[in-house]
């Protein structure tokens, strides 16, 4: 008899997880369940959507007919509303009982209701699926004032994409600064001057306290300042939190995400969770407070929980970064603990060695903990596995010389873009790469070499 696996979420860790299994495992029963109407879609690229530079055809990343051909069995509009791990067993919200021999929980995140009156209002949306990207896209037409509420990558998404649309983009900043549980002062003065340059209002210190209507639709925002201003759209793009409620009583051991070990095995021995749902407690040392909300992350991990599940042994590479985004055109990194303050044994170092670059280094007890890093994608895929494998200060500083040399000589001398060779996402190489250097394709996590012969650039593959 042929092993079932059960995937829930067809999102970036169990798609990888399903792909993997089927390629290891020809027999394998391979199942998956996902409440949303479509097939595996690039939910990173919902933005690029919104702003109409991307088509329906080229988000979605796999048809239903490739699952069929891969015999992977999709069920869609399909919510897994409880588990019975004892019984090996899920149940659909319909009331079907579907059993497994091992399962994968990949349900990632869900936002956090706001709680102010008037969220039921037309125009107010929240900006998580395809499905509400496209609802986005058919109301935006008649809008020409939006506000965003919220920071974080879904509040920077949305305010881009509509900035894009030619709306008038108004976004509330709860506090002082931009993002500070992620970001340190540098990088929100950088992405906060971003914004500001494309025409976005800032409205620091400030939250919604209600949205206003008139005829059943958004008309504008009450602020907690006790100011009003129009707006025809409000998107949310708040808080989050692990969607796992169905989780919960199951006698798998949840916190903050589902509890997983370095296997990505929970607290069942059948049962296995990746991605933003997933909070490996094991990787605590590297403060990642719990869950993140990450697509590299949720991809790496798929492969991993895919390898779990198959009983193989993987080569645990641990993905310490936390942010993997472009805003507005420049690339922003956070690695582990990149936003800590200097205090007590925290030491920081900030450079601003290459024009438009900012990179600054955090250390514990001269061991690397974390890292931003601004304008440029270059050092990231380094600084991942320095931190990862938590480097000395001195190695650190010798490593990133190095680099440093090497990139002043020969460095690419125009922009250009090219189609990953594995999953044809559009990749874009900066001007000022240095040739040789390795990037790593947002979307199917593979590390790519950059090549230019002098006239033309391309990627390969790297090779092991
Ligand atoms: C607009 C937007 C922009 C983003 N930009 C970036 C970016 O630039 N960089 C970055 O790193 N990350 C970005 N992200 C975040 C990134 O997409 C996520 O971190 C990543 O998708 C997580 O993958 P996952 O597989 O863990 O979960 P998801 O991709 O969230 O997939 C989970 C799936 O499970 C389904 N599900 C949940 N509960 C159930 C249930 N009970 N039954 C059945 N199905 C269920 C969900 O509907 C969903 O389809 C962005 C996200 C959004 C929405």
């Amino acid at each position: 008899m042929s092993t079932h696996f059960a995937i829930i979420g067809n999102g970036a860790a169990g798609y990888r997880a399903a792909k993997a299994i089927r390629r290891a495992d020809s027999d394998a029963q391979v199942s998956i369940f996902t409440e949303e109407r479509y097939p595996f879609y690039l939910r990173r690229q919902l933005g690029e959507f919104l702003s109409g530079n991307l088509a329906l055809s080229e988000v979605i990343f796999q048809s239903r007919n490739a699952y069929r051909r891969e015999r992977v069995d999709l069920f869609l509009m399909t919510e897994i509303a409880s588990l019975e791990p004892g019984d090996h067993a899920v149940l659909f919200a319909s009331g079907q009982r579907v059993r497994y021999d091992r399962l994968l929980i990949a349900t990632g995140t869900r936002a956090v209701p706001l709680g102010i009156p008037g969220l039921d209002l037309d125009g107010v949306t929240t900006f998580d699926t395809l499905t509400q990207a496209q609802a986005v896209q058919n109301t935006v037409k008649d809008v020409r004032q939006a506000a965003v509420l919220g920071e974080g990558i879904i509040g920077l998404t949305l305010a881009e994409s509509l900035t894009g649309r030619g709306i008038q983009v108004t976004q509330l900043v709860s506090g002082e600064r931009f993002w500070p549980e992620m970001l340190d002062e540098q990088a929100s003065i950088r992405v906060e001057g971003i914004l500001e340059q494309a025409g976005v209002t800032l409205r620091r210190n400030t939250q919604a306290r209600a949205v206003i209507g008139a005829g059943g639709r958004a008309i504008g925002i009450e602020t907690t300042t006790g100011e009003t201003f129009p707006a025809e759209l409000v998107a949310c793009g708040c808080r989050r939190r692990p969607a796992i409620d169905f989780a919960k009583g199951s006698g798998i051991e949840v916190g903050r995400g589902i509890h997983v070990d370095e296997a990505l095995r929970t607290s069942h021995q059948d049962v296995f969770a990746a991605g933003d749902a997933a909070e490996p407690t094991a990787f605590d040392e590297f403060g990642q407070q719990g869950a993140a909300f990450c697509w590299q992350r949720a991809w790496a991990q798929g492969a991993l929980a895919a390898a779990s599940m198959l009983g193989t042994r993987a080569e645990h590479v641990f993905e310490a970064v936390r942010l993997r985004t472009i805003v507005f055109g420049q690339d922003l990194a956070v690695i582990g603990r990149g936003h800590l303050a200097p205090a007590g044994d925290i030491q920081v170092l900030e450079l601003h060695d290459e024009p438009n670059v900012y990179r600054r280094l955090v250390f514990q007890d001269d061991v690397l903990v974390g890292a931003i890093v601004f304008g440029t994608g270059e050092t990231v895929h380094e600084l991942n596995r320095l931190v990862a494998e938590k480097t000395p200060r001195s190695e650190v500083e010798s490593t990133l010389a190095l680099t440093t040399a090497d990139s002043k000589t020969d460095l690419l001398p125009r922009t250009f873009a090219r189609h990953c060779p594995i999953c044809a996402a559009e990749l874009v190489v900066h001007h000022g790469t240095r040739p040789d250097a390795v990037l790593r394709c947002g979307v199917c996590n593979t590390d790519l070499v950059v090549r230019w012969d002098g006239e033309r650039g391309w990627l390969e593959v790297r090779r092991a």
